[in-house]
Parts: C-alpha cells; sequence; structure tokens
C-alpha cells in the first residue's frame, strides 16, 4: 500500500528550551562518517523497531538504509526517540542493536528522562530522590548525568522500615552508602521519576512524605500542607503500555495520577509538576538538538517522525513541527489514519516509511 500523504507543511517550531549538553558523550566517532542531511529521522522503539522481546523484521533493513545501504550510498541521521527508559543510553543502544543487527551509538538514543539532563546544573549539589526503575539502575543513570547527591526510595525505607512497615527493600538495591544515610539529617531537594515505580504503594507514601516535609526532611511535616515547595519531576506520562500480555499496562502516567488523587485528598490543593518524555515539546528540542550535533553540527531542516502511538508519537512531532509517520506494527489498528492525532502519512512499517522518505528527499525510489 502506499503512503498517503496528508500533509507536509512545516510549522512554525516552538521555542526549544536550552539543554545543558552535560553527561552527553561525543558524537564524532559518528558524525565525522556523515554529510550533512537536510532531513533525519526519529524512531519510537517498542512497536516501531521491537515488539516485547521480538525484532519487527523490517527494522533491520530500515535502519541499514539510512546508515548508507541506498542507491545514493548516503547516511542519514536518526534517533531512536522513546518514552522508555531505567537503563543507561548506553545500554539501550547495545540492546537495541543486538536486537536489530545493526549499529546504533549510545548519542543516538533518546530516553525518556535523558532530557533530564538539563536538571544537572540547578540540582548537582542538591539531595535528589530519584524514583522508579529495577534495582538501583536509576541511582545510576542518574549519577552518570552528574547529580551528585542521589537518594532512592529504597535508601529511605533502609533507614526506617517503619516508613512502609510491609517489606523490607532488598539489600542488592540500597545504594553504595545507603548504611551510613540518617535521614532526619538530609533535606531533600526535588523528586524526580526516571521510571516505572517497582511499589506504588511505597513509592507514593515516600514521594508524600518528601513533599509535605518540613524543608524536605522525612518524617517532619510542614505546618501548611497548600504551598508545594519541593518540585516533583516525571519522565514520561503514558498512562498505559503494552508488553506481550494481551491487555495493556499501567504506565507512569497512572502512577502520576494515583499520586495526585491521595495529594488532592490530603490537602486540598492540586499536584504541581513537570513532565518530560513524549508528546512534551522538552523531548522534541533535546532530540533536535542531538540530530543537530551528529549532522556535523547542522540541524536538520526536515525531521520525520516514526511511531505507533498517536497520542505520544504523533501528537508530538505534529505539535513540534515535524513530519509525523504512523506505522502498523504497534498500538494503532485502525483503518486510515489517527482519528485524534492524524499523521502525516500512514505505513504499514518502518522500512515502508524509511522508502517513502527518502523517496520524497532524494527523489529516488530506494526499491
Ligand atoms: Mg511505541
Amino acid at each position: 500500500m502506499s503512503p498517503r500523504l496528508l500533509t507536509l507543511s512545516r510549522f512554525t517550531t516552538t521555542t526549544a528550551t536550552t539543554i545543558t549538553t552535560k553527561g552527553i558523550h561525543s558524537y564524532r566517532a559518528f558524525s565525522s562518517k556523515l554529510t550533512p542531511s537536510n532531513y533525519a529521522f526519529a524512531f519510537d522503539i517498542d512497536g516501531v523497531l521491537i515488539k516485547g522481546k521480538r525484532t519487527i523484521p523490517e527494522a533491520r533493513s530500515a535502519i541499514r538504509m539510512l546508515n548508507g545501504d541506498n542507491a545514493l550510498g548516503r547516511k542519514v541521521p536518526f534517533v531512536l526517540l522513546t518514552n522508555g527508559g531505567g537503563v543507561t543510553e548506553q545500554a539501550k543502544a547495545e540492546q537495541i542493536s543486538n536486537m536489530l543487527d545493526v549499529q546504533i551509538s549510545p548519542e543516538q538514543v533518546v530516553l525518556s528522562h535523558s532530557p533530564m539532563q538539563a536538571l544537572v546544573d540547578q540540582y548537582k549539589d542538591k539531595n535528589v530522590l530519584v524514583v522508579g526503575g529495577k534495582d538501583r539502575e536509576c541511582f545510576e543513570v542518574a549519577k552518570g548525568y552528574g547529580f551528585n547527591n542521589v537518594i532512592i526510595p529504597d535508601d529511605i525505607h533502609h533507614w526506617q522500615s517503619s516508613v512502609w512497615p510491609f517489606r523490607h527493600p532488598s539489600r542488592d538495591s540500597l545504594s553504595p552508602d545507603a548504611d551510613s544515610l540518617d535521614f532526619s539529617k538530609i533535606p531533600i531537594g526535588a523528586v524526580m521519576m526516571f521510571h516505572d515505580s517497582r511499589d506504588w504503594g511505597r513509592d507514593i507514601q515516600i514521594m508524600l512524605d518528601v513533599i509535605c516535609s518540613e524543608n524536605g526532611v522525612v518524617g517532619t511535616q510542614k505546618g501548611d500542607c497548600t504551598v508545594q515547595e519541593i518540585p516533583i519531576y516525571f519522565s514520561n506520562n503514558d498512562i498505559i503500555w503494552s508488553t506481550e500480555f494481551p491487555v495493556p499496562r499501567l504506565g507512569q502516567g497512572s502512577f502520576k495520577m494515583a499520586l495526585e488523587s491521595v495529594y488532592k485528598t490530603l490537602t486540598g490543593t492540586n499536584l504541581q509538576s513537570t513532565s518530560y518524555g513524549k508528546p512534551y515539546p522538552t523531548t522534541y528540542a533535546f532530540a533536535e538538538q542531538v540530530l543537530g550535533r551528529i549532522n556535523n553540527g547542522k540541524k536538520p531542516s526536515r525531521i520525520y517522525a516514526v511511531g505507533d502511538n498517536p497520542a505520544a508519537d504523533i501528537q508530538g512531532a505534529n505539535n513540534y513541527g515535524w513530519s509525523s509517520i504512523l506505522v502498523r506494527t504497534g498500538v494503532f489498528q485502525e483503518p486510515g489514519n489517527s482519528s485524534h492525532f492524524p499523521a502525516t502519512s500512514v505505513c504499514q512499517h518502518v522500512e515502508e516509511a524509511v522508502k517513502w522518505v527518502i523517496q520524497q528527499e532524494e527523489g529516488k525510489n530506494e526499491s
């Protein structure tokens, strides 16, 4: 089926948030092989390149085409732009490289929490509670970004088991200094959710403990809970996500709703927070900066976002002024285009999307 071109008009790009480059590795190894391109791609991962533990077959040839296996022998810059996370960009690059049998560099991976590196300048020497993820993997991710004083819920739970008396954290999940931490003397300056909570009840409790505390000291309670002093950041707002289970699973956005509901019930006020990830513009600004760097410093004029989720991938790309391509290998199964968030074009799979864009851009049929 031929992709249906709905519109290719460019939108006015919203003002990009200034993003620090701290924690981002050198792009030279990749960019030196690249002739600056006028166009680039941003691929969602789940439902576009892989599905659970399975590789989507057309993904290999699509990425190879962009790595130079095309009629012009030209490399086309691309990033992987996902609301997933909980690991380092390097670990995700290795995982996808192995699954697709193509070379993806860590610099090409934008995870949901990657743009949160912009917060390092503000919080690098403050105590930051980092929530979510497996064991202490998000502790390591945050340290790698440059946050010097990272605290995780397991450390607080280990300090006082009565914080959540229904279970005890595993020793393997604690941060290296956990035994010496006295949280009655440690003011926490911000709460950052990097990935899905593994224990919603415990983590909602501890996040409320921090937000409602006096100066961020757990175990205290400020007099006026209607004024929120501790900022809270979420790495994505996905209500649901898909696994190999036949029915969608609750995501970080659902956790946020639960936290907001309890906070509102207890304080009578709305929880204030900042969210990253798709479809928020800070994430697109970050990805655009990365694409400029790997394109030998030249920001591509046109960026094509390929995704399977209209609400995240397509809405975010459309709002940011990118072209959007919706594929049918993931959550989107409707006939035609998405009724709520129509994409620039709709393709069966990622290979068809890449061929179509190259054909548009180069005036050649790559098949
Ligand atoms: Mg997806």
